[in-house]
C-alpha cells in the first residue's frame, strides 16, 4: 500500500508495514543473522545492489526495514537507520560526519552522553565541540569555524525545557553549508518533525515515546537526503550498531500507539502544570504548553502540542525534592522518560549526586529541580498522588 498521503495516525498503523507470504497481519519477526541466495548469480547481484535481496542482518532485514520505513514516513524523510539504541544513533552520525581537525557546535544542555563523548572519545581524534545556549542563535553564529561539520540540536532541552527555533537555526547552517541533526526523542514526530522545518538528519532514542513502553533501548536515524543517508548507512554497516530484529518487532509494536499516548499524557500535562504552577509548595515550573514558559509562542509554532515533560522547582530545596521522592507512590522514581508510566526524578539527590557544582550547572540541575514525565495514568490519581506527597513536605 501506499501509505505517503495518509494522515500521520494511519502511518503509524500502516507505513512500512508488510504481509508475509502465510497473510500475517502484523510483521513478522525475522530472526535470522543471514539470508541464503537462489545461487552464485544471485550472491553477485544481491551484493552489487542489482537485487534487493537480503544479504546479512546487519546490512538489512525485513523486520528492521520495516521499522526503518515507517519511521522516515513519520519523519517525512528519505529513508531510516534503525540502531541498537539512541547513544549509537548519535555516535553513528558524529563518525559520519565528522573528521580529523573538524568541529562541531552544539546544544549546551544536550543529553549528558551525547556531550560526554565529545568531550573523551572524539576529542582523542582531534575532533573539537562548541556547546552553547542555541535558544539565542547568536550564540550559534558566533561558534561557527571555517572546519564546522555539523550543528547538533536538541530542543526542548532536557531538564531545562529550552527551545531551539529550528527554521532559524537551519537558515543560518545552510548559509555555511553546514547540515543541523536534530535530536527529536522528547518531542516524537508526533510533536515536533525537524526535517519539515529544514534540518538535514534527526536523532531519536526510541526508547522513550516512539517505542513508550519502558521494555526495550533502540535509536533510529532519518536523514532528508540520499547522499548523507548512504554515507550514514555505510557508518552504521561498519560499526556495527544495528538494531536487532526483536527490538524491531517490539518497537513497530509500540509505536503504533504513539498518538493516542501523546494525546492523553499531553492533554493530563497542561492540567498537572496548571495545578503546579498555582501550588504554594512550588517556586517556578518550566513546561512550554503554559503562557508563562518564555518561549510559548514558539512551541505553537514549531511543536504540534506541548508534550508531556516539565521541570519543577520545590520551595524547600534539595531537601524537598528528597522528601517528594521518597513520599510518591504512583509515579515511579526513574531515569528515562516518555513511557505509559509516569516518571519522577530529582537529578540533585538522583542521577548528578556525583556530579561537581560546575557539572550540575552546566547542565542547569539546581538542587530543587524535579522533572516529571507525565504517563497515561488518569490524571487525577497523578494529581492526587503530588498532592499527598506535597503535603509531607
Ligand atoms: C535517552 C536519550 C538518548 C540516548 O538514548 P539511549 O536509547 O538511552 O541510548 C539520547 N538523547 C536523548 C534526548 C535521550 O533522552
Amino acid at each position: 500500500m501506499n501509505t505517503k498521503d495518509l494522515g500521520f495516525n494511519s502511518k503509524l498503523i500502516h507505513a512500512g508495514d508488510f504481509h508475509d507470504a502465510y497473510g500475517s497481519a502484523v510483521v513478522p519477526i525475522y530472526q535470522t543473522s543471514t539470508f541464503s541466495f537462489r545461487d552464485a548469480q544471485h550472491g553477485a547481484d544481491c551484493f552489487a545492489g542489482k537485487d534487493p535481496g537480503y544479504i546479512y542482518t546487519r546490512i538489512g532485514n525485513p523486520t528492521i526495514n520495516a521499522l526503518e520505513d515507517k519511521l522516515a514516513e513519520l519523519e517525512n524523510g528519505f529513508r531510516g537507520i534503525a540502531l541498537s539504541s539512541g547513544m549509537a544513533a548519535v555516535t553513528t552520525v558524529y563518525s559520519a560526519l565528522l573528521e580529523k581537525d573538524s568541529h562541531i557546535v552544539s546544544t549546551d544542555a544536550v543529553y549528558g552522553p551525547s556531550r560526554a563523548v565529545l568531550d573523551s572519545h572524539y576529542k582523542k581524534f582531534g575532533v573539537e565541540a562548541s556547546f552553547v545556549d542555541s535558544s539565542d542563535i547568536s550564540n550559534v553564529e558566533k561558534a561557527i569555524r571555517p572546519n564546522t561539520k555539523l550543528i547538533y540540536i536538541e530542543t526542548p532541552t532536557n531538564p531545562t525545557i529550552k527551545l531551539t527555533d529550528l527554521r532559524a537555526v537551519c537558515q543560518l547552517a545552510h548559509k555555511h553549508n553546514i547540515p543541523v541533526c536534530v535530536d527529536n526523542t522528547f518531542c516524537s514526530p508526533y510533536l515536533q518533525r525537524p526535517l519539515e522545518l529544514g534540518a538535514d538528519i534527526v536523532v531519536h532514542s526510541l526508547t522513550k515515546f516512539i517505542n513508550g513502553h519502558a521494555d526495550i533501548v533502540g535509536g533510529a536515524i532519518i536523514t532528508r537526503d540520499k547522499d548523507l543517508y548512504a554515507t550514514i548507512r555505510k557508518t552504521m554497516t561498519y560499526m556495527g550498531g544495528n538494531m536487532d530484529p526483536h527490538q524491531a518487532y517490539m518497537v513497530i509494536r509500540g509505536v503504533k500507539t504513539l498518538s493516542l499516548r501523546m494525546q492523553r499524557s499531553g492533554e493530563s500535562a497542561i492540567k498537572i502544570a496548571e495545578f503546579l504552577e498555582n501550588h504554594p509548595k512550588i517556586e517556578w515550573i518550566k513546561f512550554p504548553g503554559l503562557k508563562s514558559h518564555p518561549q510559548h509562542e514558539l512551541a505553537k509554532e514549531q511543536m504540534h502540542g506541548f508534550g508531556s515533560m516539565m521541570s519543577f522547582g520545590l520551595k524547600g530545596g534539595y531537601e524537598s525534592g528528597v522528601k517528594l521522592m521518597n513520599n510518591v507512590h504512583l509515579a515511579t522514581l526513574a531515569v528515562s522518560l516518555g513511557g505509559v508510566e509516569s516518571l519522577i526524578q530529582h537529578p540533585a539527590s538522583m542521577t548528578h549526586a556525583g556530579v561537581s557544582k560546575e557539572g550540575k550547572i552546566a547542565a542547569g540541575i539546581t538542587d530543587d529541580l524535579v522533572r516529571y514525565s507525565v504517563g497515561i495514568e488518569d490524571v487525577e490519581d497523578i494529581i492526587a498522588d503530588l498532592e499527598q506527597a506535597f503535603a509531607k513536605i
